[in-house]
């Protein structure tokens, strides 16, 4: 290619971060910034190629260095710089940062955040690209419709200026206080995320919304667009073509874009004139990334307001309790909207005791439905009103089993059940995706008898079918939405009143404004309340409470409004704290717990997981990482504690053994420490290892 070195005589060595694999990078001192000669009017954050081996690769320029890294081998140089304007310092801190935390290296992280196009496209054609759009933005651009802003409540006024109030301060003062925006869906929240992104764009500044998933980015998007019209707002979600995210990463990047709207992955977006970071439903697990480099968006988001000292707003009706012991700790302010707009009503809370069903003929399995639920969608249907009935299980029956012999549909490749699918009449494994027609007879002993044990939404519907004929009934999970534009369809019939009773996963809980539901039902809760994982109550609060919000929107419904729970633990304490309406009160119960039993936000956690064919050799590896991270922990305060390896629930998947092993300590610094240096002695275990096919650390764990 056309060398740096011909352009002009002057030249400087340059640290340049590529995207290197984990594994390589982190070889040596850990970093994957390697050195390369290039014009000395270069800058740092310029996206370049640069050759490494037979290839070129995309890469970052990092700094500038006196001498290389490695002064043995001969320079080689930077192969062409990209005409785009170089990454800020901002954004360069930000990768240094989740790189460090996260224990990846600053190339992986560059590599994550910068779209695929401008990693892998040749330099020509990225041009010409660049060039299109530049011509774009010139044409005159389409006015904002329809959508003014509301006469504010006072509790949203009140918020609106608690989350501007940092704007005015001046320079020299503190990095404002992260705001918790706590209110119920239809509390009005998303008015002040509009309202308060006006001000700062009226300010020549940009926002960033941070949405947890990408089936609710639409109708975010397309109240932001309304506001402000399309061509100031862009987005980045992992539906979009390989062509769209690269112009509207590079809308956001060179400034034309005011708004970026995404899913996790935009925490790592190029927004030079950031002024308000919103994270909406801050506490939804998908803003943490659960493979490669494992982050966290909100928490990245965070860092980036403190960075750059600009506000951060996170909203939300069930907070996670990370944000919400910060809160409490008054190390992030709380704005509170405590009633929704139009109506003040909670829907009443009914809780069925699913042991104490009717008497039933003897060897009668127990029904989907109790039958108070079932009279009360009766009446639903004869009044015209809409129901939801929540069951966070997809497919038909969750394992198959042969009545005379016991064999069951065990996935070959997983420790797990394949779930048996009757719309394709199939056993598909969640884990490994390893999909078969299902058998006519038991593959073991030929008996035609083979039984669907326990019930997903595909058997739910099909009860429901049958006890209410008459009714409409629509399922909507990740089984019904696999095409393109599928779950807009199904929405949309629900909007248009063409559906009486709605049964989905966790998928139709959140977000969706329902105009016409009336009664939301949890078909099986209990697996949160007892699960191995420590999240698991936390998490289904969050999801009752969001469904509970979907009862009753129109207020002209809401003195109707009903959330039953089927449960065999209708005493449980949780039920209650959700029939109060009391998230206070149960958090607090719930940090109690988790005080007591040293687990997050009171201690912080890392998990180093591994998998290989064989689990004696993984947890060899374990054992060995083990020693080394005490060797280390040992000289630390406070010093971190390292458990012994254990499997995880699922712990072989498609043929790989799992092991993990925990890490945990009061101090996060302390954790920390531990962590940089240990990632080295990883690197040198896993080559004497040759059992293991992988490793990888989770800091700040979900599960464990
Ligand atoms: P959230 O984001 O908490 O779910 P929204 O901001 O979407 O709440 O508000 C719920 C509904 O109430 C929306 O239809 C919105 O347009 C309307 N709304 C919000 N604030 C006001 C207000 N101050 N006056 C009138 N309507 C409002
Ligand atoms: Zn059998
Ligand atoms: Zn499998």
């Amino acid at each position: 290619g056309d060398s740096a070195s011909d352009s002009d005589g002057k030249l400087a060595c340059w640290g340049v971060a590529v995207d290197l694999p984990a594994h390589i990078a982190l070889g040596g001192d850990g970093a994957s910034v390697l050195s390369y000669r290039g014009a000395a009017e270069l800058q740092p954050g310029q996206l370049v190629r640069v050759p490494l081996g037979a290839r070129e690769v995309s890469g970052v320029v990092w700094e500038r260095q006196d001498t290389p890294a490695d002064a043995s081998v001969v320079l080689r140089d930077i192969a062409a710089v990209l005409p785009v304007p170089p990454m800020t310092a901002d954004w360069c801190q930000r990768v240094a940062f989740a790189a460090r935390y996260y224990q990846r290296s600053q190339g992986e992280i560059a590599s994550l955040a910068l779209p695929p196009q401008m990693r892998q496209d040749a330099v020509d054609a990225i041009a010409r690209r660049v060039q299109r759009w530049q011509a774009k933005t010139g044409a005159a651009p389409k006015p904002a419709q329809l959508e003014a802003p509301r006469t504010l409540t006072p509790e949203q006024h009140e918020a609106l200026a608690a989350v501007l109030q940092p704007l005015d301060a001046s320079a020299d003062s503190p990095a404002p206080r992260p705001l918790l925006l706590f209110g119920v869906t239809g509390s009005g929240k998303t008015e002040v995320y509009l309202q308060a992104s006006q001000a700062v764009l009226d300010r020549g500044q940009q926002v960033l919304v941070l949405v947890p998933e990408i089936n609710l980015t639409p109708q975010l998007l397309a109240r932001f667009e309304a506001r402000f019209g399309a061509h100031q707002v862009a987005s980045q979600h992992s539906a979009m073509t390989p062509a769209q995210r690269a112009a509207h990463w590079w809308r956001a990047h060179s400034g034309h874009a005011r708004v970026l709207l995404g899913t996790r992955l935009a925490v790592l977006a190029s927004l030079p004139e950031v002024g308000l970071i919103i994270v909406d439903e801050e506490h939804d697990p998908s803003y943490k990334q659960q493979d490669g480099a494992r982050y966290s968006a909100r928490d990245l988001a965070v860092v980036w307001g403190h960075l750059r000292r600009v506000p951060v707003v996170l909203g939300s009706a069930t907070p996670s309790l990370e944000t919400w012991q910060q809160v409490q700790t008054g190390r992030y302010a709380c704005a509170t909207l405590s009633q929704r707009v139009g109506s003040d009503a909670w829907p009443a809370v009914r809780v069925l005791d699913m042991d104490r069903l009717p008497p039933r003929a003897q060897g009668t399995p127990p029904p989907a439905l109790h039958p108070d639920l079932q009279a009360a969608l009766a009446d639903r249907l004869e009044r015209g009103e809409q129901s939801l009935l929540l069951l966070n299980r997809r497919g038909y029956a969750p394992v198959l089993e042969c009545v005379s012999c016991g064999w069951k549909s065990a996935c070959p490749h997983c420790s797990a059940w394949r779930v048996f699918h009757l719309g394709d009449r199939t056993l598909r494994c969640h884990h490994c995706s390893f999909t078969e027609r299902v058998p006519r007879a038991c593959p073991d002993c030929g008996d035609q008898d083979i039984q669907p044990i326990g019930r997903g939404t595909e058997r739910l519907q099909e009860q429901v079918q049958q006890s209410l004929p008459q009714a409409r009934v629509l399922r909507i999970d990740a089984d019904t939405t696999r095409s393109q534009g599928s779950l807009a369809e199904q929405l949309a019939a629900v909007h248009a009143g063409e559906v009486d009773i709605l049964i989905g996963t966790q998928m139709v809980a959140k977000g969706h404004d329902f105009r016409r539901i009336t009664l939301v039902a949890a078909i099986n809760p209990d697996g949160g309340l007892f699960s191995g994982d420590f999240r698991a109550p936390e998490r289904l609060f969050a999801l009752l409470m969001q469904a509970a919000g979907r009862a009753g929107r129109d207020a002209a419904h809401m003195a109707r409004a009903e959330m039953w729970l089927q449960t065999h633990h209708p005493g449980h304490p949780l039920f209650a704290a959700l029939a109060a309406h009391d998230y206070a009160a149960h958090a607090a119960t719930l940090l109690d717990e988790r005080r007591a039993a040293g687990l997050p936000p009171f201690m912080h956690l890392a998990l180093l997981r591994a998998e290989g064919r064989e689990g004696e050799a993984v947890e060899a590896f374990l054992r060995d990482a083990r020693e080394a991270g005490r060797e280390i922990a040992a000289v630390i305060q406070p010093a971190p504690t390292l458990y012994p390896p254990i499997a995880p629930p699922v712990a072989r998947v498609a043929n790989l053994e799992r092991r993990q092993m925990l890490l945990e300590c009061a101090s996060r610094q302390a954790l920390q420490h531990l962590l940089a240096q240990w990632r080295a002695r990883l690197v040198a275990l896993k080559a004497q290892h040759r059992g293991v096919q992988r490793w990888a650390l989770d800091v700040d764990p979900q599960g464990i």
